[in-house]
């Protein structure tokens, strides 16, 4: 993980960081929502993930791009990032 001065968690994701386990429930809550063919591989969501995790916009687990917490956002099939990244 890699801290900023301001306390923030930058280029972390929401399981990564300490006091996040409402969000964390909720990404779980989102993930048993989508119905199967509106939900994500695992391996998709993986490699989302991993690409915002390379990216200069995710800070304290949110796109800047996007304003969405991407593991929320990865979750459904059919979103995209706002980057073209994937
Ligand atoms: S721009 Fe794309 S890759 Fe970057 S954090 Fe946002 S969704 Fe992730």
């Amino acid at each position: 993980m890699e801290k900023e001065t301001t306390g923030g968690c930058k280029r972390c994701l929401l399981f990564e960081m300490a006091g996040k386990d409402d969000v964390i429930a909720q990404v779980e809550k989102t993930r048993q929502l989508l119905k199967d063919d509106e939900r994500s591989s695992d391996a998709e969501y993986k490699r989302r993930l991993e690409l915002c995790k390379e990216c200069d916009k995710l800070i304290d687990a949110t796109c800047l791009k996007c304003g969405c917490y991407v593991e929320i956002r990865a979750l459904s099939k059919g979103a995209h990032c706002p980057g073209k990244k994937w």
